[in-house]
């Protein structure tokens, strides 16, 4: 019998999740590179430049790839033959691992869970509780990997009950591109065939903990039907020409994975659940001997990659800048912002439009202005602001009309595509959206030279900020006119790549 004390389960899943915060697997790192070499769109390798730049730059400071920390997934294999010292149950011991990562005061992480979800949505303040799969087995140690999920990949998980003569590869093909650019490619798709509904999406799930390894797959070839589904689903879905943060490209999926389970003769349940640009899992073994020892990777595991933006860019002053200047902007054109934006998500947003159909006065004037959708993780040390990256645009959008007829905003800053609502108000309203790359939280927060607060403190990350910021890197991705770069750049890439294929 193996004695397993409490506190190094405990201290073993909090060491898991601030590693995970800060350091990409290798797998990705490499997967991503070659797909960066290979990328033949200059908008989709740029994005990727600036992925890599940021998973090298967390590495080296140790704080989070992405501002969304995640929530997070824990799969125990528990050994029969274990036995755990102390009072606390295996999901409380997560749970206070978890608690202790994210408020680590060395490298404090973001808290996103909400207690309560269609009621109050309180946030529980230490990222708790984990999502939490155990399973006994035979042997005498407790087998752990943890995961921390973003909730823009989250979000954009499928599930459907096909027909047992319903085709998976059509149905999967129907579904990656409504998931727009959301869920941060490029990335992974785990594929769960088979089981009931939960269990679909649970296979879905733990197979993403895989290592990229589609090149090993191409090379030896397929023994099996799930093995035929990755190879076929890689390259039909490469081929939509989605690319990396939608731009358009030839990369959006690094590996595709699918793992199957007996079911019912009536069923063919299937689920899709992205991983995304912030892949962040690890693995580790108890056997009583102490808490895990996580080996930290060398900093040569990163490519040396350089960006640079060109003479050419545009250099904007959003303290001066003018309705006029705006409608000069174009779509795909790389912007470098300096000077003072506002912050707002998805709270301070149904707030304010609240407050303006009760005539009531916003806390701060958005006439004329910019407000970058995010939610910043707290700054440590030295810092005016911790990893502060976009999160997903469309969940703005039905808040946009509203917003820039109603108070004079003159553009807005996110990640993804924007719905036809939020381009049609874009576009009658001649104001302009901005994307920056999700999944480079730590790069973007560099440009990042002033933070406060000056609306609704109430709502901490989800707070309206000040930011003054210095030559912050973003594209066009609508113009004034209602182009929308997430529209032309896939429809380009696929015509691109299945032009060179004929
Ligand atoms: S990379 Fe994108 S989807 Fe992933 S956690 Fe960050 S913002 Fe969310």
């Amino acid at each position: 019998m193996t004695v397993i004390k409490q506190e190094d389960l405990i201290q073993s899943v909090a060491d898991a999740l601030q590693y995970i915060s800060y350091y990409h697997p290798k797998d990705f790192i490499d997967a991503v590179h070659q797909a960066y070499e290979r990328e033949e769109s200059k908008a989709a390798k740029d994005a990727m430049a600036q992925i890599l730049i940021n998973s090298r730059m967390c590495a080296m400071g140790k704080r989070p790839i992405c501002q969304d920390t995640g929530i997070v997934t824990v799969f125990l294999n528990i050994g029969m033959d274990v036995k755990f010292e102390g009072d606390m149950s295996v999901e409380d011991m997560c749970n206070e691992g978890v608690r202790r990562a994210y408020t680590h005061p060395d490298n404090v992480l973001r808290a996103s869970v909400l207690a309560d979800p269609d009621g109050k949505r309180a946030n529980t303040k230490d990222n708790t509780p984990a999502i939490i799969h155990m399973k006994l087995v035979p042997g005498s140690t407790v087998d752990v990997h943890v995961a921390a999920k973003g909730g823009g990949s989250e979000a954009k998980s499928k599930f459907a009950m096909l027909n047992p003569s319903d085709s998976i590869v059509d149905w999967v093909l129907e579904q990656v591109p409504k998931m727009g650019a959301g869920w941060c490619p490029p990335g992974m798709l785990g594929i769960g065939i088979g089981g009931t509904a939960e269990k679909a999406m649970q296979i879905a799930k733990e197979a993403l903990l895989e290592p990229v390894n589609i090149q090993e797959l191409q090379a030896r070839g397929a023994e099996n039907r799930a093995e035929e589904l990755r190879l076929e689903l890689y390259e039909k879905v490469n081929k939509l020409g989605i690319g990396a943060q939608g731009l358009g490209g030839l990369t959006t999926v690094l590996d595709i994975k699918v793992a199957d389970y007996p079911t019912h003769a009536a069923n063919k349940p299937v689920a899709i659940i992205p991983n995304c640009a912030a892949t962040r899992h690890t693995h580790f073994e108890l056997d009583g001997s102490g808490p895990a020892s996580l080996k930290a990777p060398k900093l040569e595991d990163w490519p040396e990659i350089s960006w640079e933006v060109g003479d050419s860019v545009r250099r904007v002053n959003l303290d001066t800048v003018t309705p006029e200047d705006v409608k000069d902007w174009q779509p795909g054109e790389t912007v470098l912002l300096s000077g003072k934006m506002l912050t707002g998500r998805d709270a301070a947003h149904k707030r304010m439009v609240d407050m303006i159909s009760k005539g009531e006065e916003l806390p701060v004037d958005l006439k004329g202005r910019f407000i970058y959708y995010v939610g910043p993780v707290d700054p440590v040390r030295e810092e005016v602001v911790g990893p502060a990256g976009p999160t997903t645009a469309t969940r703005m959008d039905k808040f946009t009309r509203t917003v820039l007829e109603e108070t004079g905003l003159l553009g807005m800053i996110g990640k993804a595509e924007r719905g036809p609502i939020a381009i049609d108000a874009i576009r009658d309203n001649e104001a302009v959206y901005l994307m920056a790359v999700g999944g480079a939280a730590y790069l973007v927060s560099q440009a990042i030279k002033g933070a406060k607060v000056v609306g609704f403190d109430d709502l901490g990350m989800e707070a309206i900020y000040e930011f003054e910021v210095e030559d912050m890197p973003v594209t066009v991705a609508v113009d004034s006119k209602g182009e929308s770069v997430h529209q032309t750049g896939p429809q380009e890439w696929f015509a691109r790549i299945n032009a060179t294929e004929v």
